[in-house]
């Protein structure tokens, strides 16, 4: 299934309508695997002729947030569409410090740990953000060739 199609049918099934914004913004994640600003989503737009100002960027991006359809990459301060049910709405993010791709990852063990010493301090811990940031596969291959 593809991503707009997917997100379209989340937002109906919460009571969201499918507004133009909304369409536009999706259909732009949608062939993006790198995370990207409000601003760059911008641009994009306009290179695609839609005019839409950054708060309207926001707003859409907001709500697709709060349906786990893109998440925030803490690192860049970017956005990725995020839509692999098979690993549920929790997972991590690897995120590309050179061309900004991200990869989605699981982790289960990362949180087994990560839950374990959170009890040993004694908290009650509810909830956590993970980001492991380096190069991706093609930019390690990038800057070997460059070597
Ligand atoms: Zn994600
Ligand atoms: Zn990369
Ligand atoms: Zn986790």
């Amino acid at each position: 299934m593809d991503y707009v199609i997917y997100a379209c049918e989340r937002l109906r099934a919460n009571g969201f309508r499918i507004t133009p914004p909304r369409r536009q913004v999706l259909s732009l994640l949608e062939g993006e695997e790198r995370a990207l600003s409000p601003y760059d989503m911008r641009e994009r737009l306009r290179q695609r002729r839609v005019k839409m100002d950054v708060v309207t960027v926001y707003r859409v991006l907001e709500v697709l947030e709060r349906l786990d359809l893109v998440h925030r990459v803490y690192r860049t301060g970017g956005y990725v569409r995020c839509w692999r049910s098979d690993l549920g709405a929790h997972h991590h993010h690897l995120v590309c410090t050179d061309c900004g791709r991200v990869t989605e990852i699981t982790g289960d063990r990362i949180d087994e740990v990560a839950d374990r010493e959170a009890r040993e301090n004694g908290y009650r811990v509810t909830g956590h953000i993970l980001e492991l940031f380096g190069l991706c596969g093609g930019c390690q291959a990038g800057s070997e060739r460059q070597a």
